[in-house]
């Protein structure tokens, strides 16, 4: 027997399956898509008839016939719905409004330091209200996305541990839908830049893959067989906090010799200003 819950299950995943082969492939014929993804035509059909229902896709002119009427194609949406980007690094907020196509279209940036806010989530919230002030249907917004630095558990939506924003087990994604009323995603801002160049990017057909960062910090996203492998509280990929030297200086992770401490931008900087101090040339640096 089939339960309710598994065929609702299939629905979606069907739903997902057809909306992500419009992303990559459209404009494309619904016979077309039915053949790509093995899914009967009238599953296909009445999916993108959902879809159509939902702005999230739009029929769009008419391909090549083999033999009787022209097939209508479907495509992205690109005018109706738009989502929230939002990257948070220790020194700024950026914040866009992106179609379907992950196309920018506008986009703002606040520094932060800690003079300019006396609690960070109540300063994410209030930006993000300014931001969507503007829009008159609030309901076309399909979510808020957040990337942050540190160890962020996306199934919770947990800031788990973030020390250079002071932040410990903060529940980001529970504060901004309960004050805003918006889906919100966070998650880890190097897995964010996997996950961009997995959908978007040179490597959208690799099911494995390990993206690393250097930056103001050091991290990494792992992905295996075509999901970010996360581990305990999501910290996978954290390995800028790894000791190297057992007499190294105190991170503000409070462990020894961090290898963060030792190829961050800041660390490079302040060890290049230092040696520059101490008379050295540019050339022995
Ligand atoms: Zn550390």
């Amino acid at each position: 027997m089939v339960r309710t819950g598994d065929a609702q299950l299939i629905r979606e995943l069907n739903k997902s399956i057809i909306l992500d082969i419009i992303r990559k492939q459209g404009p494309i014929s619904r016979a077309d898509i039915s053949k790509k993804v093995a899914i009967s035509p009238t599953t296909v059909a009445s999916c993108v008839n959902v879809l159509m229902k939902d702005s999230l896709v739009m029929e769009n002119g008419t391909g090549v016939s083999s033999g009787g009427r022209k097939p209508i194609l479907v495509q992205l949406n690109p005018v109706e719905r738009f989502i929230i980007g939002v990257a948070i690094n220790a020194s700024k907020i950026t914040i866009a409004a992106l179609n379907l196509y992950a196309t920018v279209q506008r986009k703002e940036s606040h520094s932060l330091t800690h003079k300019t806010y006396d609690d960070l989530s109540d300063f994410i919230i209030k930006l993000l209200r300014d931001f969507i002030e503007p829009y008159q249907q609030k309901e076309k917004c399909l979510g808020v996305s957040i990337t942050f630095q540190g160890i962020v558990d996306a199934d919770k939506g947990v800031i788990v541990y973030n020390p250079k924003l002071n932040m410990t087990n903060v529940s980001l994604k529970e504060k901004i839908e309960q004050a805003l009323q918006i889906t919100t995603y966070i998650d880890n801002d190097t897995n964010g830049s996997l996950l961009a160049e997995k959908g978007y990017g040179h490597y959208q057909q690799s099911k494995n893959l390990v993206y690393v960062t250097i930056g103001d910090g050091v991290g990494a996203s792992i992905l295996v067989n075509d999901a970010i492998y996360r581990g305990h509280h999501g910290g996978a990929g954290e390995f800028g906090h790894t000791t190297i030297n057992f007499n190294g200086p105190v991170c503000k992770c409070g462990n020894i010799g961090c290898l963060e401490n030792y190829v961050s931008w800041p660390a490079i900087q302040s060890r290049m200003e230092s040696d520059i101090i101490k008379g050295k040339k540019v050339n022995d640096i």
